[in-house]
């Protein structure tokens, strides 16, 4: 019987073709860059001026955070 060994034939390839696209589609969807998370920058408030700016620019003493070395050292509470 040829016709069926040509349906199965057709089955197979479709099924082929299939899975095909769905492994590109899988890998199109891995390939995505990864989304670069924009970190919040934690600003901090200079104690003796007030100014805001990056925690990572400010200086630490204690709890309290300072704009410049000036400004920590005129602190003296
Ligand atoms: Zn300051």
């Amino acid at each position: 019987m040829g016709l069926i060994k040509l349906i199965i034939l057709i089955i197979l390839v479709v099924a082929c073709l299939t899975l095909w696209q769905r492994i590109k589609a899988w890998q199109a969807a891995n390939q995505k860059p990864p989304a670069d998370p924009v970190e919040p920058q934690l600003m901090v408030c200079c104690k003796q001026c007030q100014v805001h700016l990056p925690q990572d620019q400010a200086l630490q003493s204690g709890k309290h955070w300072y704009c410049c070395r000036e400004h920590r050292d005129a602190d003296h509470d």
